[in-house]
Formats: C-alpha cells, sequence, structure tokens
C-alpha cells in the first residue's frame, strides 16, 4: 500500500517538519532566557533613572528655597546703597545674622567693596571677589565662586543686585550649604551630582567615574530662568548600571529557565502528538486498518440506485472504529490527508472490480481542501479514472465551498480540467458555506450536494414548509445545477424533496454506507430498493 506514499512527496515534508520543529524547540528555550535578559536590563536602566531623578529633584528644590532666599535678602539691602556705610553697617550685620545661608552681605562701589557685614567700612578690591571683564553688571546676577577673601578655600554662592549710582549688593552664600546637601543627597558609593548655579563654577560631589568605569549621564535638568538658572546633573557608572543589571537577573534566571523548561516540554509534547498522529495515519494505511463503505445514491427520476458515495472507515487492531469525523480532521491537520485519499482511491478502484452496475454509475469521492488545491490532484485523479475505465464509472468529485475558495486557483484550474475529462464536480454541504451567488455562478461545478442539517428541517410528519430549505432549494435552481440531498431518513423528507425537484437523495431511508461486498449484493437484490411512499405513491420504477 505504501506506493500511494512515494518517498517524494513525503521527505521534503519531513524534512520541513524536522527543521520547523527544531525551530519551535530552540524558540522555547531562548525567548524565556532572552526576555528575562531584556527585562532586567530596561527595569535596571529605568530603576537608576528614576532614583537619580529623585535626586536631582531634592537638590534643585533645596537650592531654588537657598536662591529665593539670598534673592529676596538682596532686594531689601538695595535701598542701603543710598547712604554711607557708617549709617548702614550695623543694619547690614544684623541682618547677617537673622538670615541663615550667608557668609557675608557686601556694598560694593565700582571696582571695590566699601562696606561689609563682617568688616563695617573697607577698602577690599572687589576682584577679590568676584571678576566681571566689563565690570559690575547693572542687572541682576548670580555666581558661584571658589572662594572668598575669608575663607578662600571654600566656594560660595554671590547673588548681586544693582543699587543706585553705580553701586551694588552682594550677598554671599556660604557654598558650604550647597556642598552639605549634595553630600546628603549622594550616599558614597553612588553618583556623582554635578551643580550649577548662573554662571560660575560647578559644583560637585560624590564618587568621580574612574576611567576604566564609563561615565553614564543618568539625570540632567535646568530650571529657572537666566541669570538664575539651575543646572542639576546627576552622572552614574556604566559599572553600576551593570551590577544592578546582574542582581535583577540573578532572582528572574530561576524562573526564567524554569518557563523555558515548561515550553520547551509543552512544545515537545505538542510536537509528539502532531507527529503521532502522522505516523499512526501513515502506519495505519500501511497496515490495511482502512476500508471503504459505499452508501447508494437514489435517482428520483429512474427510481433505481444510480451511484454510490465513498466513505472511509477506520478499523483499529483491537476492533475499535475511528469515525471519519474524528481521523479526517486530524489527517488533514497532519497532513496526511492527500496519500490518504490516494489509498482510498486505490480500494475503491479494487472494490468496484468486483460490482456488477449499469455504465454511467456515479462513484463520488471526498477531495478534502489541500489536494483540491494542490498540483497533484489532476494526477491522482487520472491514475484513478484510467483503473475504473474497464467498469465505465462515473467519477464524482464531492468537493466544499470553503476548500474552493483556499487557493482558489489552483482548485478552479484542477476541476476544469477534471470537468474537460469528464469527471463531475458536486458541492458538498452546500448551503452551509457563505458563498455569494455571484461568486457560485463562477463555480466549475455541476451538482449542488444539499446538506443534511437543512434537510432535518422538514418535519418529520409532513406538515408545514421548511424555509431556509427553500431558500437553498431556490437557489440551487437559479444557478441552474442538478440538486442531491443527503441525510434523508424519512419518507416525508423524501416527498418534500422530490417535489421540489431535487434529483438525488441518499440517506438512510434508501440504505445505509456498506462494505463493498455488501453493496454488490444489495444491488444485484435490485427492484426491492425502489422507494415508495404514502403520499405520492410509486416514486420510482
Ligand atoms: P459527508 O461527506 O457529508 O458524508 C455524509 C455523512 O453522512 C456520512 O458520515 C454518512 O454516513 C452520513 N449519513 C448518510 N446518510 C445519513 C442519514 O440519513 N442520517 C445521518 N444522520 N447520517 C447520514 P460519515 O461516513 O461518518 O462521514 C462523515 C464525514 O467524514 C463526511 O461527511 C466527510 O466529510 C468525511 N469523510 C468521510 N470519508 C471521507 C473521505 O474519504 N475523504 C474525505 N476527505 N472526507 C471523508
Ligand atoms: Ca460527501
Ligand atoms: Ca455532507
Amino acid at each position: 500500500m505504501r506506493t500511494f506514499f512515494t518517498a517524494d512527496t513525503v521527505d521534503p515534508d519531513t524534512r520541513r517538519r524536522f527543521r520547523r520543529a527544531g525551530i519551535l524547540l530552540v524558540l522555547a528555550a531562548v525567548l524565556p532566557l532572552v526576555a528575562s535578559v531584556l527585562f532586567s536590563w530596561t527595569d535596571a536602566r529605568q530603576h537608576e533613572r528614576r532614583d537619580a531623578e529623585l535626586a536631582a529633584h531634592v537638590v534643585r528644590n533645596q537650592v531654588a528655597t537657598i536662591l529665593a532666599q539670598g534673592q529676596r535678602v538682596a532686594n531689601e539691602l538695595v535701598p542701603l546703597t543710598n547712604a554711607p556705610c557708617e549709617d548702614v553697617a550695623a543694619d547690614l550685620r544684623r541682618r547677617r545674622d537673622a538670615e541663615p545661608y550667608f557668609r557675608s552681605l557686601l556694598l560694593v562701589e565700582p571696582g571695590r567693596v566699601y562696606c561689609s557685614s563682617v568688616l563695617g567700612s573697607a577698602n577690599v578690591p572687589l576682584s577679590h571677589f568676584v571678576e566681571f571683564p566689563t565690570g559690575l553688571p547693572q542687572a541682576p546676577w548670580v555666581r558661584i565662586v571658589s572662594g572668598t577673601p575669608l575663607r578662600p578655600q571654600s566656594p560660595a554662592l554671590l547673588i548681586g543686585r544693582p543699587g543706585v549710582d553705580g553701586r551694588s549688593v552682594v550677598a554671599v552664600v556660604d557654598g558650604q550649604y550647597l556642598l552639605d546637601l549634595l553630600g546628603a543627597i549622594t550616599p558614597l558609593t553612588a553618583y556623582q551630582i554635578e551643580l550649577r548655579v548662573g554662571d560660575g563654577i560647578t559644583l560637585r560631589s560624590g564618587v568621580a567615574p574612574s576611567a576604566s568605569d564609563d561615565a553614564l549621564l543618568l539625570f540632567d535638568e535646568e530650571t529657572g530662568a537666566a541669570p538664575a538658572q539651575i543646572d542639576v546633573e546627576i552622572i552614574g557608572t556604566q559599572g553600576r548600571l551593570n551590577h544592578a543589571w546582574a542582581q535583577r537577573l540573578v532572582h528572574l534566571l530561576p524562573f526564567a529557565v524554569l518557563l523555558a523548561g515548561v515550553l520547551v516540554w509543552l512544545s515537545y509534547r505538542s510536537l509528539r502528538s502532531g507527529r503521532s498522529a502522522r505516523e499512526q495515519l501513515l502506519r495505519a494505511i500501511d497496515a490495511g486498518e482502512f476500508h471503504v463503505e459505499y452508501q447508494p445514491v437514489y435517482g428520483v427520476a429512474s427510481g433505481r440506485c444510480e451511484g454510490v458515495e465513498a466513505l472511509l472507515r477506520w478499523d483499529r487492531a483491537g476492533g475499535r472504529t475511528v469515525s471519519p469525523e474524528l481521523f479526517i480532521p486530524q489527517a488533514e491537520a497532519s497532513r496526511v490527508i492527500v496519500p490518504l485519499t490516494r489509498h482510498l482511491l486505490a480500494l475503491v478502484a479494487r472494490d468496484s472490480r468486483e460490482w456488477f452496475v449499469e455504465p454511467g454509475f456515479h462513484v463520488a469521492v471526498n477531495v478534502a481542501s489541500e489536494h483540491l488545491s494542490s498540483e497533484h490532484l489532476q494526477g491522482d485523479m487520472h491514475a484513478f479514472i484510467e483503473q475504473l475505465a474497464g467498469q465505465q464509472l462515473q467519477v464524482v468529485l464531492e468537493v466544499t465551498e470553503h476548500s474552493l475558495i483556499a487557493n482558489a486557483q489552483q482548485a478552479h484550474a484542477n476541476l476544469t480540467a477534471l470537468r474537460a475529462r469528464g469527471v463531475r464536480v458536486s458541492i458538498d454541504d452546500f448551503g452551509t458555506g457563505y458563498c455569494s451567488l455571484s461568486y457560485l455562478q463562477s463555480l466549475p461545478f455541476d451538482l449542488l450536494k444539499i446538506d443534511r442539517a437543512f434537510v432535518q428541517t422538514i418535519d418529520p410528519a409532513g406538515h408545514g414548509d421548511a424555509p431556509v430549505l427553500d431558500t437553498v432549494i431556490g437557489l440551487a435552481h437559479r444557478l441552474g445545477a442538478e440538486l442531491i440531498a443527503e441525510g434523508v431518513e424519512t419518507p416525508a423528507q423524501f416527498d418534500y424533496l422530490r417535489e421540489r425537484g431535487v434529483s438525488f437523495v441518499q440517506g438512510f431511508l434508501y440504505a445505509r454506507p456498506m462494505r463493498a461486498d455488501a453493496f454488490a449484493r444489495w444491488y444485484a437484490a435490485g427492484e426491492q430498493h425502489a422507494l415508495f411512499t404514502e403520499g405520492a405513491g410509486a416514486t420510482g420504477a
């Protein structure tokens, strides 16, 4: 039987299946691992950035508070530039003592400090504090300097305001407040923070990234408007990020490995069951476990059996029979349907040699979608027709609307060519598909086979109409097709269908599917198979 299942139809397919199975297993194993690596990486990065952003916001808010305080005090001192230092020195000292953050408060005229909250009247070159190439600005200014004459090693934040007659106010905020703030925010091992306020130098805190450890800008934000803008930068290191990543990965990896294992196992099982379905079917073909039953088809006009539908049966070892409703879909899914149909054709060719039927007797075979749209169909059917030639049997292909839509081009070409060779085409399960009238008109077919479900809508006692069935029959007549009804079980159903011009009837009322030899005996017994019904009297000869 293996002859219907040649090496050249299976081997490339098997190879393809093995390749696909391999890819599936590798994906099942690798995907969870890749996902955990990616997830832990993005999570670590997000976490680092969130931490940095939080730190930056704390710094920015604190600095903004100190700056606002300095600006307020500087503004309040502007009127003091209107009086000599002796008159305002005490006031200056009191303000410095009363307000937090200030190292000193200065009154300045071009080139020199003339009054200070620390010294009272003074004459210190302004350049000891701060230098402007074009002289003191006549607009508010803010600058961080690296030191002041009193504490040259300690940075300070200077806030300047123009006063009267070219004089100015300079409030000197102790930079230690800012450094302490930065120091409190950055744990020693964490990032480096850089702070710029106005123009001037940058304050830094934390550990600077070493040369071997790539610096990584985690956060950079500039707020406020010139001249008092605040710029906070948080710099981490690639090493620290990698460390956070590795920590997450260590926690995630066991789950990923577990998931990969489960996925591999599930994929393997599903592949195995798919393969074993295929192997079982192929083995059953080899072992000769399939046989064909033939269900007679009744010609309404002639009143005789005018054909049979070939229906596959699977008798498994141990006497268990598997329903075609079960194994045909399995054969389709595991892509054994083509070899299985070839096997069926061989069985039908063998069985029918023993029959003594009229020339032109129909033998209908069901053809699945994959076969219908394959380039092998014509060759397979030609071989079949040749084997039946001695018997002058008429081959009928039963195809569904659905299978005609899948790969329509090849299916149409196949059917057109086969009809030219005398094969008749029957649309099976007609009415259950969703083809429009115009689409149906374009299909190459000869017969429409009304689905059992519609026949069942006929009242068993013969009362009332079956409107949906009527619509299906009306549609078939409009297409000019001959009609065959399947699943006819009662005389009432038969009468109903006959009255509406159905040409052929198939169903338990007339005959059940039977083995080839049983059919030959049944057929030979002849006349008693004519269908007689109550309402119409004799319907057959
Ligand atoms: P189908 O092509 O619609 O076949 C008709 C089914 O209706 C057959 O079931 C037949 O036994 C059943 N039947 C016939 N008369 C009556 C009746 O009066 N009442 C009831 N209730 N049922 C009736 P079966 O043999 O179990 O086949 C089921 C399906 O399996 C078929 O439906 C067909 O789609 C598929 N099948 C069977 N053999 C083959 C085959 O060789 N190739 C392919 N591709 N499919 C097949
Ligand atoms: Ca059928
Ligand atoms: Ca059917």
